[in-house]
């Protein structure tokens, strides 16, 4: 049997290459992308602008994949959606999405597991496994978008800081950039789209280079590379100080505001004396503190401040120091909080069905139940 190729990891240049071998015409690839990218349709058959001699030759040779809902957990509280996907290969990823009044925000994966094990992370315990592949990344936002458009809503922003370091899959995370922001595509402005990161220096030069310089979140998490080491191991490979470097360029080069995301951990990083060194490392820059009181994670020995300890903080940036920063809210509370947090229970619980301690009961949830 003939394999069809996934059409999805295909960029423009390809699908057209592909396309016009198949005898297809030039404006034909147009519409199909447009389909694909803007309207995000699964079937073929959704695309009515094509003629049915033409959707059989796509159906022969391409297919669309999608991605399976093996968990959708929707918070009372917020609103907030977790999706746990499974891929291909029965890997499973974590999506959400967060709803704001006036904005829907998807959090994407980029990879299975992560490499960089910061010592606060749920989705760093296990490893790397591997990388998303273009489609993988991007059916998570379509497939989200299809469920937004059939309650008249649509996406708005989309933060990769989900499960993996974008960075480290960066060929694919830059693919998908391309098309999230084409005309054809989403359409998506540079300013709606973050790129979440521990800070691999070579990799934040390469978005530069390649005029991809979205909005950046560096995962700072300490204004020293003493406390950061023992919060992200690869600080040792990436000190703060070159970390300053390579920002400072991005936003001369850009004009971006940078966001410094700072989990605050008890007794770790939350003292007044790493608050003077954070404020030391920050000044220069055009840029927004985002403190994220620490959620606890099973299996993981940090714990979270108390409120005291995290106002005493927080307070301390803002009117002692004068920066400009902020405390996150906590979104979905009362669903699987932190990142990698509903992998970890999925994978427990199937592991307890497989050692015969449970009798499977894998909740699949959907808007129509
Ligand atoms: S916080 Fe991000 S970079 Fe760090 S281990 Fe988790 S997924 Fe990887």
């Amino acid at each position: 049997m003939k394999t069809k190729i996934d059409i999805l990891k295909m960029n423009y240049f390809d699908l057209e290459n592909s396309c016009l071998e198949l005898g297809f015409k030039k404006f034909n690839v147009k519409q199909i992308y447009n389909w694909l990218h803007q309207k995000n349709v699964d079937k073929f058959e959704k695309m009515t602008n094509i003629s049915k001699k033409n959707i059989e030759i796509l159906n022969d040779n391409f297919l669309i994949p999608s991605l399976k809902v093996v968990e959708h957990q929707i918070s009372r509280i917020d609103g907030t959606e977790k999706y746990l996907f499974e891929l291909h290969d029965g890997k499973l990823i974590e999506t959400v999405l967060m709803k704001h009044k006036d904005r829907n925000t998807i959090c994407v994966s980029s990879q299975v597991g992560c490499a960089v094990r910061c010592s606060f992370c749920a989705t760093g315990i296990n490893g790397f496994k591997r990388d998303l592949t273009l489609d993988e990344i991007l059916s998570q936002i379509y497939h989200i978008q299809r469920e937004l458009v059939s309650k008249d809503e649509k996406v708005r922003n989309i933060v990769f800081m989900g499960m993996g370091e974008p960075l480290l899959n960066l060929d694919n995370v830059i693919e998908s950039l391309k098309i999230l922001i084409s005309e054809e595509g989403l359409n998506l402005s540079k300013r709606r789209i973050t790129i979440s990161t521990s800070g691999i220096i070579p990799q934040i030069e390469r978005l530069i280079e390649e005029d991809m310089t979205v909005e950046l979140a560096l995962s700072l998490h300490a204004g020293s590379n003493e406390i950061r080491k023992n919060i992200i191991p690869i600080n040792v490979k990436y000190p703060i100080e070159d970390l300053m470097k390579v920002l400072w360029k991005y936003q001369k080069t850009s004009g971006r505001r940078i966001t410094f995301e700072y989990i605050l951990i008890n007794n770790l990083n939350d003292t007044i004396e790493e608050a003077k060194k954070l404020k030391e490392l920050v000044k220069d820059f055009d840029c927004i503190i985002n403190i994220i009181p620490y959620n606890p994670v099973e299996g993981l020995n940090h714990e979270r401040p108390s409120r005291n300890r995290i106002f005493k903080f927080y307070n301390y940036l803002k009117d002692d120091l004068r920066l400009n920063v902020t405390l996150r809210g906590e979104k979905g509370t009362d669903i699987d909080g932190a990142c990698g947090q509903l992998r970890q229970k999925q994978k427990k619980l199937k592991l307890d069905v497989k050692n015969g301690n449970l009798e499977e009961k894998i909740i699949i949830k959907n808007e129509k139940n």
